[in-house]
């Protein structure tokens, strides 16, 4: 479970301070798909970011699983970290490096490398054809597949997805919402969702925070809708322009 406790969040830009985020309380249940929406500025990724520790709140406090990150150790806060996956709008993959290695990045860096897992996992996300390309070689809907894979490679239980579509087009954001639909049906992982696409947080969450100007200002279901996926663009084009 993750739960925010009065967390409060202030960039010190000078005089005066920015406020990000005011007096958050939230909680996001273990395995839930859970999304974050508000405009630009509302401090969405400041949320995400408060998640796996690249900030640290002002006040109040960050619990995950019943525990208050600030009270672990320097080695147990690193653990929660390996525990956490993520994906970015602009995908941040190495570019001097073939899909494999990015993929296997994570676990190299973690001292676990295990190529089987690699390979397991590029083949669940369908990227298993791709092992020797570089990420130039790809589309963007390839690339976002790749750090899907990163993200997966050591089994997060948590993954936090920041605009995970915004740089793709319909064909390529309808194939990334189905492969995180898949994601989280099959490894049951807690998805927290950052999207100023209502369409991809109605397909993907069960609930959604709204924010504004760094205040929340409610949490609300969201109606479960199947995601229309077309087999190729004339079919999507025939079904949204006739
Ligand atoms: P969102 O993701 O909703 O666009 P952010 O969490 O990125 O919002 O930002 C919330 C507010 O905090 C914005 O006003 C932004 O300018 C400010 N902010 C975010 N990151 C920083 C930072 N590293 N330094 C200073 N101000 C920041």
């Amino acid at each position: 479970m993750i739960q925010f406790e009065q967390v409060t969040k202030t960039y010190d830009l000078g005089n005066p301070q920015k406020k990000a985020l005011s007096a958050i309380s939230l909680e996001i249940t273990a395995k839930e798909c859970f999304g974050i929406v508000g405009p630009s500025g509302s401090g969405k990724s400041t949320l995400l970011r408060l998640i796996n520790q690249l900030e640290t709140p002002d006040t109040g406090h960050l619990m995950l699983d019943d525990e208050d990150v600030s009270r672990l150790s320097a080695k147990e806060q690193r653990l929660k970290r390996q525990s956490i996956g993520m994906i970015f709008q602009q995908f941040n993959l190495l570019n001097n490096k073939t899909v494999y290695d990015n993929v296997a990045l994570p676990l190299k860096l973690q001292g676990k490398i295990k190529q089987k897992r690699v390979m397991e996992i590029m083949d669940f996300v369908n990227i298993d054809n791709l092992a020797n390309q570089y990420p130039q070689q790809l589309s963007g809907g390839q690339k976002q597949r790749v750090a899907i894979a990163r993200a997966l490679s050591f089994d997060p239980r948590i993954l936090l997805c920041d605009e995970p579509t915004s740089a793709l087009d319909e064909q390529h954001t309808e194939e990334i919402i189905k492969l995180l639909k898949e994601v989280h049906q099959h490894f049951h992982t807690t998805m927290v969702i950052v999207s100023h696409e209502f369409s991809v947080i109605r397909h993907l969450c069960t609930r959604a925070a709204i924010l504004e100007e760094g205040q929340l200002l409610d949490v609300i279901p969201v109606s479960p809708t199947e995601p229309t996926v077309f087999d190729s663009y004339y079919h999507r084009a025939l079904e949204s322009l006739n």
